[in-house]
C-alpha cells in the first residue's frame, strides 16, 4: 500500500519513540504521531510520508487509552518541553522501566535481566531546579516569554511552567514588568537586534538560594538599579547577573558574566556534598532525583572505605564527590575544562582530599595512564553522554579488571550495546535499575552494576553496531 501526504489513517498506538511520539502501525506501514497515547486508536493525517514510515499529526482520538490523562499544563501540547503529560504518571513509569528492557533484550541479547523496579517521582512536577525562558515580541509588539514550541523558536507564551518553580513567574513578572515600564527591547532572532535573550533562573532545592541571570545582546542594562532593586525582594534571592551573548547562535549562555547585586553563584546539596553553581555550571536539573540515581550507583558500586576509583565522563565530580566519601581515593575524568576546574573547587569546599580530576577525553586519559602503569581500580563508573562509550574506553576498562563496573547511561540502547560487548569480555550484569529524572518527557536514566567472572566466556561481539537502525526504520 503506498500511502502519501495528506492521506488520514485509523491506527491503534502500541508504542512510543524516543521523543515520546506514539508509534502505531497500518498495515505494516508505521506512523510515528506527536501527542498520541499507547492504546489510543485515533485518526492520523500524514504529515511527512517515506517509504516504510511516515510522520502524522494526530487528528481525532477515537477512542482513548486507558492511560490518558487531561495534562496538568494548559500549554502542554504546543509546547515542546513535555511530551507525556497526557500519559498517567505510573503509564509513564512502567513505559519507561518497558524501554530499558526491551533495549537489554533486543540490542543487549540478554535473556534474563535483573531489573529492578524504577525509581520514581512522588510528586512528578516542579522538580527542575533550573529554567531558561526566551524573552521575544509577538505580533502585536508585546513582550512575551515561556518555551518554544517544539522543533521551532516561536515562543509560546507561558510563565507557570509545571516542571519549574513557582518563584519562575515571580522572576519572570518582574523581569518583563521591568522590561515594559522602562521601555527595553527583546532580543530579535531574525534581526539579531534587541537586548534581552533569555532569562535564566536556578533554584536551589535544599538552599532555597535563587539565582536570575539576563542574557543580554550587549553589554550593561539601562534601569539596573530599579531591577535589582525588584529582584530582591523575591524570596532567597542570592545572586543576580547578565551573561553577554552577542552571538547569532542558538547557543543560549555567554561566557562573560557580570554580577548585578549578590554572589556571582547560589550553593545547594546533593546528600551531604555542597556544590555552588554558577550560570555556566553544569549541575543536575532534577536534585529529588539526582540523589536517587547517586543513591542507586553508590549502593552498586559496593565500597568499605578501601577502594580505588574511577569515574569516568565524570562533568563537575558529582558521582565521584558522593562516592569519595566511601571509597579510598577516587579519580574523576572529564572533556570539558571549566567543569574540572568545578570538581576541584567543590571538593575543596568540602574538605574531600581524595578526589582527584584530570581533563581530557576518557578514551585518551585513561589508555595513557594505564600504560604508564598509573591506573588501576577496584570499581569503574561511567556515565557517558548519549552516543555510550568509546571503543578503546572500554578495552582498557576491562584490562584493568575491575571487580565491578557501575554504568550510569541516559540512553538505553548504546547503554544495551555496551553492555552487550563487556559481557563477552568476561562481565556479568548483576543489577539494572530505572531512574526517572525526567517526569513527562520521554527520557530515563539507567544504572547497572557489572560484576568480574574472572573468566572469558567464548565469544566476541563487535561493538560497532549500526546505532541507527534502533532509532529510525531505514528506507
Ligand atoms: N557524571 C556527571 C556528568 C555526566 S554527563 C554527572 O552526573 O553530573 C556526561 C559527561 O561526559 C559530560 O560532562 C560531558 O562533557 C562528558 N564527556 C563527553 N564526552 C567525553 C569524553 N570523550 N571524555 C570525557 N568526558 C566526556
Amino acid at each position: 500500500m503506498n500511502y502519501q501526504k495528506n492521506d488520514i489513517l485509523t491506527v491503534t498506538i502500541e508504542d512510543m519513540g524516543h521523543d515520546g511520539e506514539g508509534i502505531g502501525k497500518a498495515d505494516g506501514y508505521t506512523l510515528f504521531v506527536k501527542d498520541a497515547v499507547i492504546g489510543d486508536v485515533i485518526e492520523a493525517k500524514i504529515m511527512k510520508a517515506k517509504k516504510n514510515y511516515a510522520y502524522a499529526r494526530l487528528m481525532r482520538i477515537l477512542e482513548p487509552s486507558p492511560h490518558r490523562v487531561e495534562p496538568v499544563c494548559p500549554m502542554a501540547r504546543p509546547c515542546g518541553g513535555c511530551q507525556l503529560q497526557m500519559m498517567d504518571y505510573q503509564e509513564q513509569l512502567r513505559f519507561k522501566q518497558k524501554k530499558i528492557e526491551d533495549n537489554l533484550r533486543r540490542i543487549g541479547g540478554f535473556e534474563q535481566i535483573p531489573m529492578e523496579p524504577i525509581l520514581g517521582m512522588e510528586q512528578p512536577f516542579r522538580y527542575r531546579n533550573k529554567a531558561q525562558f526566551p524573552v521575544g515580541t509577538d505580533k502585536e509588539g508585546n513582550l512575551v516569554t515561556g518555551f518554544y514550541a517544539g522543533r521551532t523558536h516561536d515562543i509560546i507564551n507561558n510563565r507557570n511552567c509545571y516542571l519549574g518553580v513557582e518563584e519562575n513567574r515571580q522572576v519572570l513578572d518582574v523581569v518583563l514588568g521591568w522590561m515594559e515600564k522602562y521601555g527595553v527591547s527583546a532580543y530579535d532572532e531574525k534581526t539579531g537586534t534587541g537586548l534581552v535573550r533569555h532569562i535564566l533562573i536556578r533554584y536551589g532545592f535544599k538552599t532555597g538560594e535563587m539565582m536570575v541571570c539576563l542574557v543580554i545582546n550587549g553589554e550593561r542594562v539601562p534601569k539596573q538599579e530599579a531591577l535589582v532593586e525588584r529582584l530582591r525582594e523575591i524570596s532567597g534571592m542570592t545572586s543576580i547577573t547578565t551573561s553577554t551573548n552577542q552571538e547569532r547562535t542558538n547557543v543560549i549562555m555567554g561566557s562573560k558574566i557580570r554580577t548585578l547585586w549578590g554572589t556571582p553563584y547560589i550553593s545547594d546539596y546533593i546528600g551531604e556534598v555542597k556544590y555552588q553553581i554558577s550560570p555556566l555550571s553544569f549541575y543536575q536539573v532534577n536534585p529529588v532525583q539526582t540523589e536517587k540515581l547517586y543513591g542507586t550507583a553508590l549502593e552498586y558500586a559496593g565500597l568499605d572505605g578501601n577502594e580505588t576509583v574511577w569515574d569516568l565522563y565524570c562533568g563537575i565530580g558529582t558521582i565521584s564527590l558522593f562516592l569519595a566519601q566511601k571509597a579510598k581515593k577516587v579519580y574523576g575524568v572529564e572533556i570539558v575544562p571549566a567543569a574540572i576546574e568545578d570538581a576541584g573547587r567543590n571538593a575543596e569546599l568540602n574538605g574531600i582530599t581524595n578526589a582527584e580530576f584530570f581533563v581530557g577525553k576518557a578514551e585518551e586519559v585513561l589508555p595513557e595512564m594505564y600504560a604508564k602503569g598509573e591506573a588501576r581500580a577496584d570499581v569503574i563508573v561511567v556515565d557517558p553522554p548519549r552516543k555510550g562509550c568509546d571503543a578503546a574506553l572500554l578495552e582498557t576498562v576491562v584490562k584493568m579488571q575491575p571487580e565491578r563496573i557501575v554504568y550510569v547511561s541516559c540512553d538505553s540502547a548504546t547503554l544495551a550495546r555496551d553492555l552487550k560487548w563487556l559481557c563477552a569480555e568476561g562481565y556479568e550484569l548483576k543489577r539494572v535499575r530505572g531512574v526517572d529524572m525526567f517526569p513527562m518527557t520521554g527520557h530515563v536514566e539507567t544504572v547497572c552494576l557489572l560484576s568480574n567472572r574472572k573468566s572469558k566466556p567464548d565469544t566476541h561481539v563487535d561493538l560497532t553496531l549500526d546505532m541507527e537502525d534502533y532509532y529510525r526504520i531505514k528506507d
